[in-house]
């Protein structure tokens, strides 16, 4: 009988894609996957220290194991991804019952690591880097468990040679590895044929793509072509690109290739170039938008989304009302605001005599975000009458008589499954067309007015079935640039 696991996912993107490749090497090893805990053998934690509580959630989550783990003899417990990478044999020192360990550049190991476990007790194993000639095979996800049939992450590239002063992810995911373009081209080919139509090319800094190859410019605009070119592949999103690297021939390439949507995740971090450069981010506020308006000349309707960080160590009133400024000539569709919290081993955490006073940075939160709002309002009210193409999710998580779905610019649609004249519903992975008919903060509603795509992939998924959760969603930033 096959033992059964189970994974429990932290964090971002990369690490979604990294727990849906390590479910296809676990398959591959002759396990099944479950959602059941109670019927699990071996439970995995791919763990993320990218935000402050990410210890607490990993260890609290390894306290309630323990019941289970006295319950059943023979469960293994492993533990990955970049939370493990930093904490390396501490994991098993505080915790007794972990039975792997095992970091962000060995993924491919977990299956033996657990095999070696059960024969010998506890392993641990934390590689400092890829070994060189694994690069393009320690990326590749040729038999990944992949959540959805219609969309899929593809990893570009791993690790960053950037120094953010508030960033762990150089430290725990290495310095920047591509992988080649055919390998990439190769995986997209292969994700086509099987019915997807929506890639997200993934990177911490995906507009250096390449630059470790060629080892003078990134490849990245040579990407979104070659992507671009492959049969079937209908939408191209990517995520995350720094703005100190985003280059006139990547924005080119956004406008001259079709298949790439008109989305583009900008992280600002700050408005004020006095804070910029305490985060070492390479870019003023000025240099920012030039590239902002650069992007938005060249591609009709942009939909553009950002990061910003409030309360960075020495940020005075000042400097956030430079942010706010920014932020209001930017008129972003979204942001993901975040509080600064220090994050043991980065430059900011060493800046504690400027840390800024909690109720300072409650109040300046919370106008950021009403200034935020209002913009994404305002964009989504100017939708209002358009006719948009949709790919559909499945079921609207708010609503069950509704349907959810995403716009080229990411943007989240709700609207009901029928159309005058129209038999049955779209399909998760129909593209549909859909009026506008409202716009919200964060979502709009509309009108399904035609089916244009049928899904491409065999497997119908009933719509009731469609964890919208699982889905590769649109503008949701990976930890990164
Ligand atoms: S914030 Fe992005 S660009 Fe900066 S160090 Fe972290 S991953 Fe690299």
């Amino acid at each position: 009988m096959p033992k059964h696991f189970i994974i429990r996912t932290f964090g971002c993107q990369m690490n979604e894609h990294d727990s849906e490749r390590l479910a296809g090497l676990l398959v591959a090893d002759g396990m099944e996957q479950t959602d059941d805990m109670e019927q699990a053998d071996v439970v995995v934690l791919n763990t993320c220290c990218i935000r402050e509580n990410a210890d607490q959630k990993l260890y609290g989550t390894l306290g309630s194991l323990k019941q289970l783990v006295d319950a059943k003899p023979g469960l293994q417990i492993a533990v990955g991804g970049c939370l493990a990478q930093k904490d390396r044999d501490r994991i098993q020192q505080k915790v007794g019952w972990v039975d792997v360990v095992f970091g962000t550049h060995n993924l491919g190991s977990a299956p033996g690591l657990l095999r070696r476990a059960a024969r010998e007790g506890p392993v641990m194993e934390i590689l400092d880097a890829p070994a060189p000639e694994s690069i393009s095979n320690h990326l590749m996800a040729p038999d990944a468990v992949r959540e959805l049939p219609y969309a899929a992450w593809v990893t570009i590239q791993t690790g960053c040679d950037n120094s953010c002063a508030f960033c762990i992810v150089p430290s725990v995911r290495g310095p920047e590895a591509s992988r080649p373009i055919a390998a990439i081209v190769g995986e997209v080919e292969s994700l086509a044929r099987r019915g997807v139509t929506e890639v997200t090319l993934l990177g911490q800094n995906v507009n250096s793509y390449g630059r470790d190859i060629t080892r003078r410019r990134p490849l990245f605009a040579e990407l979104l072509r070659a992507v671009g070119a492959i049969e079937g592949i209908g939408r191209i999103r990517f995520t995350s690109p720094h703005p100190k690297d985003l280059r006139p021939e990547t924005i080119e390439a956004m406008a001259d290739v079709p298949e790439v949507c008109e989305q583009l995740h900008l992280p600002l971090q700050s408005g004020s170039n006095r804070v910029l450069a305490a985060m070492r981010r390479g870019y003023t506020a000025e240099r920012y938008l030039d590239r902002l308006a650069a992007a938005r000349h060249a591609v009709a309707d942009l939909g553009v989304t950002t990061d910003i960080i409030v309360g960075f160590p020495g940020e005075t009133e000042r400097d956030f009302e430079d942010t706010l400024a920014v932020v209001a000539e930017a008129t972003y569709d979204s942001a993901y605001t975040f509080i600064f919290s220090p994050r043991p081993g980065t430059r900011a955490a060493e800046m504690e005599d400027e840390f800024i006073a909690p109720e300072v940075i409650a109040a300046r939160f919370a106008r950021l975000k009403a200034v935020v709002d209002r913009s994404a309002l305002a964009r989504h009210q100017a939708r209002v009458g358009r006719t948009e193409e949709v790919l559909v999710e499945g079921v609207s998580r708010r609503d069950e008589s509704m349907l959810t779905g995403r716009t080229r610019q990411g943007k989240l649609v709700h609207f009901a499954p029928t159309a005058p004249g129209m038999r049955g519903t779209p399909a998760p992975g129909a593209l549909a067309e859909v009026t506008i008919t409202a716009g919200h903060p964060h979502h709009l509603s509309g009108r399904l007015e035609a089916v244009t795509a049928r899904p491409r992939h065999r497997v119908r998924i009933p719509v009731a079935g469609i964890s919208v959760a699982g889905v590769p969603a649109a503008g949701v930033p990976v930890a990164g640039a």
